[in-house]
């Protein structure tokens, strides 16, 4: 057997068996697991080494994602009608059956119904949800193709499906209730303009600490190896020839190989689509230093710029 492939057959043998397959969604590549079963979740976190404080979102076909949760708040109701399959983690109360090693000893869980084809198709066979977060070592940028998962999780990982690059590039918004309104806890995929067109005004809980309601908004995370210098101009960096510069769409009057664009259009969806390829390319280039300018607080904007600023805090 290759490790990767597209055989929805092959993966479902593995994971009724308690093996790890890695798995393409719309947001980012997710290592999967039976999210019922205590082995599976924790050979997750071993893979990963993530710590055992850091909950695991699952995910589930759209009939039965509401099985894995004991209630669904009238607004929770409301976005998942409109944005599932989509980027949009709703954190609910758990069902009984969810095990705490999944939650991470909490009484919440993560749910979701991923936006792809073939992942898709796999969760409509199977009668268990996939705890799956990103199918990379802790705190390292996540993977966008199947190729980033082999990089790093190669032999850890008993299965990849490949389902070519993933369209939207960044990690679900995550929502949550707290006295019955609705508080977004992690920035992502689904913006933020979206969300309230549809509940209204939607308090933001962003930690830039570690925060054990939200753990995965530990500070360091989603980070290249070499330093990466966010910057609100350019200005404000000491240029060398060592420097790669990631712009939006700008282009500076340096040398042209030195520049990387996420978006020669201006398009905050083809940025945050070619973000994690381009740092993962550059953290692995000739390049010692990553420069990056913020992008305007809009649209995708505000989740590529809190990325950024994870992303940042190691230099
Ligand atoms: P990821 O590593 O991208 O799959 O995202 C998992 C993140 O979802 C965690 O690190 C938490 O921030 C968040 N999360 C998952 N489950 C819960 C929960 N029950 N309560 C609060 N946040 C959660
Ligand atoms: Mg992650």
């Amino acid at each position: 057997m290759s490790k990767v492939g597209t055989s929805i057959e092959t993966a479902s043998s593995i994971l009724k068996n308690n093996g790890l397959v890695a798995i393409p969604t719309e947001t980012v590549y997710g290592l999967a697991g039976n999210g019922l079963n205590p082995i599976s979740v924790l050979k997750i976190f071993s893979a990963k080494k993530r710590p055992s404080f850091d909950p695991l979102i699952i995910h589930s076909s759209k009939d039965k994602i509401f099985n894995w949760v004991s209630y669904v708040p009238d607004k929770a109701q409301l976005l998942a009608d409109k944005f599932w399959p989509g980027p949009l983690t709703l954190v609910l109360p758990k069902a009984d059956i969810i095990p705490y090693e999944t939650t991470s000893g909490l009484d919440t869980v993560g749910v979701r119904v991923p936006r792809h084809s073939l992942t898709l198709e796999l969760l409509s066979q199977l009668d268990f949800p996939l705890a799956a977060p990103s199918a990379n070592p802790f705190s390292y940028i996540s993977p966008t193709t199947a190729q980033h998962v082999i990089d790093q999780l190669g032999n850890e990982v008993d299965y990849v499906l490949d389902g070519g690059s993933c369209n939207v590039g960044i990690e679900s918004t995550i929502v949550g209730f707290e006295k019955g309104q609705p508080v977004i806890y992690r920035l992502g995929g689904l913006s933020i303009e979206e969300i309230e067109s549809v509940i209204g005004k939607v308090e933001l809980q962003i930690n830039y600490s570690s925060n054990p309601k939200a753990p995965g908004m530990a500070k360091v995370h989603y980070a290249p190896q070499k330093p990466l210098v966010l910057v609100d101009d350019f200005s404000e960096a000491v240029d060398d020839a060592h420097t790669a510069y990631v712009l939006f769409n700008e282009q500076l009057e340096i040398d042209s190989n030195r520049q990387f664009f996420l978006s020669k259009s201006d398009n905050y969806f083809e940025a945050a689509a070619q973000l994690y390829a381009l740092l993962r390319y550059l953290d692995i280039s000739e390049f010692s230093k990553i420069v990056v300018k913020r992008l305007p607080d809009i649209s995708l904007g505000t989740a590529i710029n809190d990325r950024l600023l994870r992303a940042a805090t190691k230099s």
